[in-house]
């Protein structure tokens, strides 16, 4: 068997910013990540190199920003009244709000504090990164039919 759509993946994974090296996840250590094939579960670019693969095998792929979490956008970033934040005591660099915008909630980090205002960005965190991902396969199976229903896996902790 071979990873194609409709296929469940299981597989070992390490994500690495491809240009720093940097470690961003693994899977080392803890479980394998499972996931639906051909149903944007995976970011683009990983999805199309696992594409064909059997288990055993390695991959080793790097993707660009457009195949990975997108590039950034700056009009993501917005700097807001620090009145804005009603009932928070101290607003800090690195915190997360959800936000409503247009598309519906979307998380925003504070990326700077500066007197009364806050600069908030809600591009992904891994926008703008190219990614090294790298791994093993470890198990394919055929989709249940609530899983091609759904769009994605049910393992033994789903609920519902
Ligand atoms: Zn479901």
């Amino acid at each position: 068997m071979i990873i194609e759509d409709k296929k469940v993946v299981s597989l070992q994974f390490t994500v690495k910013n491809a240009e720093t090296g940097d470690l961003i996840e693994t899977s080392e250590g803890a479980e394998p990540l499972i996931y639906l094939h051909g149903f944007n579960n995976l970011v683009p670019g990983l999805e199309n190199a696992l594409t064909g693969k059997a288990v055993g095998d390695q991959y080793d792929v790097t993707v660009t920003p457009e195949e990975g979490y997108g590039v950034r956008d700056e009009n993501m970033v917005q700097n807001v009244p620090m009145a804005a934040f009603q009932g928070i005591e101290k607003v800090e660099v690195g915190m997360e709000f959800t936000a409503d915008s247009p598309e519906g909630p979307v998380v925003v980090e504070v990326t700077k504090v500066e007197n009364d205002m806050v600069t908030v960005d809600s591009n992904h965190p891994l926008a703008g990164v190219p990614l090294a991902f790298s791994g093993v396969i470890e198990d394919i199976r055929e989709a249940t039919e609530s899983e091609l229903e759904h769009g994605h896996i049910h393992g033994e902790n789903c609920d519902h």
